[in-house]
């Protein structure tokens, strides 16, 4: 079983609808399913306009810093993929100002507001909604609606690769909004994606960069439900078939279940004395900090046959994280709190009594 928080698990149902003969991308048929495929995306992401990617979701993150920002960054790491935003600054040589975090510790609204108004050539914020590396949830959305209310013109760039699919994201005063195929959209990964601002369009129509991922080539083929280079074909058909699923229930419908499957599973660890570790925990992961993390990974996966994730540089074998994005049924997360709890009893570090399971099952359906 996989739980890791990305690549999440593909359902069958995408799998067969991505099993079909390659279509031509310069035809009709193509174009009719990349302009489903986009409608729906465009819905998700609640932008007014959006494009699709032949890349990582890294591939977007730099789209967005080298069309996105003029001047300066203002770069928010508080983990990997913060950081990371900070690293492509460097790698174009775009002048960056970095507020470091704890991975534990979401943004201060406070202090990106002061550093804005001390600094006026920032003309782009890049942050992550979750950051991944310790499943931390940044309050994006005061930022934004802060950073607005002092200065329009500041572009806010959203990494919502682990958000967007996971909870309804209040797009108002975003104007960048990335996602990737492989977290909640439960696709292989290749494929990203980003949502734009009508502002964040004039942005990149008046100073477009780069070639391959030249957002304005992209933009103005797109509306037109082509690409400029050979889409990922095969992709875009599995995204339009996952997003025509989860809207036939309701995009709110997986947001509730996904933000009561994770609220369970946070109770039911913290009830067998495990301790979570962001202080503002998304609802993309449960991120659990143990000194035994490599041990409890181990015995997961060589008896109960379940893979979840550890942690990176100094949370290397302190971390755990098991992912709620995606169709994860109530039965896959209930046997990953009751491996856990199996796994404290052969460590001899709790007897296992069942706890995890009760409240788990007790959080999803005794409200
Ligand atoms: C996975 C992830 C990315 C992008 O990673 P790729 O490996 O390039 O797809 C970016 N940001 C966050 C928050 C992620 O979780």
């Amino acid at each position: 079983m996989l739980l890791t928080p990305g690549p999440t698990a593909v359902p069958e149902f995408v799998r067969e609808s991505m099993s079909k003969e390659t279509l031509h991308h310069r035809t009709p048929e193509f174009e009719n399913i990349f302009k489903n495929t986009r409608e729906l995306l465009l819905e998700i992401l609640d932008m007014p306009q959006a494009v699709m990617l032949a890349s990582s979701g890294t591939g977007a993150m730099e789209a967005c810093v080298t069309n996105l920002c003029h001047s300066k960054a203002l770069t928010i790491n508080a983990g990997k993929f913060g950081e990371r935003f900070g690293k492509i600054c460097d790698a174009f040589n775009i002048p960056k100002t970095e507020l470091k975090y704890e991975w534990n510790t979401p943004a201060s609204v406070e202090q990106i507001v002061n550093t804005i108004k001390n600094d006026d050539k920032i003309d782009a914020i890049f942050i992550q909604i979750c950051e991944s590396a310790g499943g931390l949830r940044h309050p994006v959305e005061q930022i934004a609606s802060k950073i607005k209310s002092i200065n329009k013109n500041i572009m806010i760039i959203a990494d919502g690769i682990t958000a967007v699919g996971v909870e309804k994201i209040d797009t108002s005063n975003l104007d960048a909004l990335i996602t990737g195929s492989q977290k909640a959209l439960m696709l292989p990964p290749g494929l990203s994606m980003i949502g734009f601002s009508n502002d964040a369009v004039k942005k990149i129509e008046k100073k477009p960069a780069g070639y391959y991922f030249n957002l304005l080539s992209e933009i103005k083929k797109q509306k037109q439900n082509t690409t400029a280079y050979t889409a990922a074909t095969t992709l875009i058909i599995g995204l339009g078939e996952i997003l025509g699923h989860i809207k036939q229930n309701g995009f709110e419908k997986l947001y509730i279940d996904t933000a009561l499957r994770a609220k369970a599973t946070r109770e039911a660890l913290k009830a067998i004395g495990l301790e979570v570790y962001p202080q503002m925990p998304a609802n993309a992961m449960t991120t659990i900090y143990t000194e035994s993390s490599n041990e409890i990974r181990k015995i997961l996966k060589e008896k109960f046959d379940l893979n979840i994730a550890g942690g990176q540089d100094h949370l290397k074998g302190k971390i755990f994280r098991i992912n709620h994005m995606g169709l994860v049924a109530p039965h896959e997360a209930s046997w990953a709190v009751n491996s856990i709890e199996m796994a404290l009893d052969e460590l001899g570090l709790r007897t296992f009594d069942g706890t995890a399971n009760k409240i788990f099952m007790e959080g999803l359906y005794k409200l």
